[in-house]
């Protein structure tokens, strides 16, 4: 890393101690995981490089935006509409949740059983190591899980220019009403940060990248169809995490390359592991950077990845938001039917989930299904359950993991996911 990257960091407030202990966490993280896979497409180079410059030119990148006047939004869940940040020329981020840090400091403020993700965002914050953090000029927390909307309360005291979003809990007439009201209101906000009035054409132009970036992942997301499968269900995750950050235009292209590579690997009937290798999808809560330790138990356990039914997959992109009206008010009309769809286990009752699951663990040509819960993850854990049972009554092999971000873990999710490999060969 160069000096300036450090002079960058400091100017952000970041401890430098903690945070080269969290930048030498990840690079061996991605070493030992990522750069040990073989037959990656040469398009992944592309993420290499992301991932190498994660703290470094994307940060700067985001600084020398906010230096020209646009706006840096950070963000812990796909129901924050981009649409309408991208509408006013600013970056909307994913927040980082994927790494333990600071746990001392955490659990002064949380109960020790909250589920890795809120304890991570804390741990950020507290271990003072998350440059998008520090850099960001409104965090938007929603109240979704209980965990989350709790802590917020606890967070806003660490985190001043915290915004939170109120999301339904059911998908009623009612429910849609809050989720409009609520994202009128984020319009308005928005608006008010960057003096800027949205009107149909930057709303249209929002609207627009962020459709790209989510056809780019549809076309990847239906290459893995192939069997051979063409790129590993580890790259599939990281091009799904790296959607939330990284610059959207560069992104769309950089996927829509490693697509042609793919098409091209699949005429030639090779790929990232034999043919006939047992197929899984996943399906649960999301994971973020750097949490690839699941992926990789699979990976190495003699299946491959085809599919995310996760936050950090195909429940986050999957549908577009049509554009194809002309005021503010229709496009905005849009924006709420496309994140209304979002089956996420905080909905009571939520039988979309279940149906999205079966249909994918069909399109995918999947032979199993293995449902990953966070710990003390009340919706998903709930949820795990009776999507178990469903899924078996239709045949459908299913292995339930509840796990956390540690890897103590490791050696007896691995002898799990082995036999369950062995189960549906
Ligand atoms: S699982 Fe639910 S709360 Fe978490 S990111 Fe997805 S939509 Fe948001
Ligand atoms: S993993 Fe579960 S408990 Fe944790 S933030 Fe997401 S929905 Fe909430």
């Amino acid at each position: 890393m160069s000096e300036d990257y450090r002079s960058m960091w400091e100017g952000l407030g970041l401890d430098l101690v903690a945070h080269d202990a969290l930048l030498e966490v990840l690079g061996k993280g991605y070493q030992d995981i990522y750069l040990a896979q073989k037959d990656r497409p040469d398009g992944m180079g592309y993420f290499d490089f992301v991932i190498s410059e994660v703290h470094g030119l994307r940060i700067k990148e985001l600084l020398d935006e906010k230096a020209a006047g646009r706006k840096v939004i950070g963000s812990f869940c796909v129901f924050v509409p981009e649409e309408i940040v991208r509408a006013v020329d600013g970056t909307l981020v994913g927040l980082c949740t994927g790494a333990d840090f600071a746990m001392d400091e955490v659990e002064k403020l949380l109960p020790r059983n909250t589920c890795s993700l809120i304890k991570s965002a804390f741990g950020f914050k507290l271990g003072k190591v998350c440059p998008y953090l520090e850099s960001a000029d409104m965090i938007v927390g929603e109240n979704t899980c209980d965990g989350k909307k709790k802590s917020y309360e606890t967070l806003k005291n660490l985190v001043p220019n915290l915004y939170v979003m109120d999301i339904p809990q059911m998908k009623s007439a009612e429910g849609r009403s809050l989720l409009k009201a609520e994202y009128l209101r984020f319009k308005e906000s928005v608006e008010e940060l960057t003096g800027i009035t949205i009107d149909a054409a930057r709303l249209k132009k929002g609207i627009e990248i962020v459709n790209n970036k989510r056809r780019a992942i549809h076309r990847l997301s239906s290459l893995r169809k192939a069997d051979p499968a063409p790129i590993s269900g580890l790259d599939a995750l990281l091009a799904n995490q790296v959607f939330f950050y990284d610059d959207p235009g560069r992104f769309t292209d950089s996927v829509n390359k490693i697509c042609d590579e793919l098409e091209k690997r699949i005429d030639k009937d090779e790929g990232v592991f034999p043919k006939g290798t047992p197929r899984l999808l996943l399906s649960g809560c999301p994971m973020a950077v750097p949490n690839w330790k699941f992926p990789w138990i699979i990976e190495t356990s003699g299946a491959v990845i085809v599919g995310e039914e996760s936050c950090v997959g195909e429940r986050g992109t999957r549908n577009l938001t049509d554009d194809n009206w002309d005021t503010v008010e229709e496009l905005m009309e849009a924006i709420v039917d496309r994140y209304f769809q979002v089956d996420c286990a905080i909905f009571t009752p939520n039988p979309d989930r279940l149906e999205h699951i079966v249909e994918m663990f069909e399109i995918y040509k999947a032979d199993g299904v293995i449902h990953y819960g966070l710990q003390f993850c009340q919706p998903y854990l709930m949820e795990s359950m009776p999507v178990e049972k469903a899924l078996e009554t239709k045949n459908i092999p299913t292995l339930r993991i509840d796990t956390d971000y540690s890897m103590e873990d490791v050696g007896q999710l691995k002898t799990r996911v082995e036999a369950f490999v062995e189960l549906i060969k």
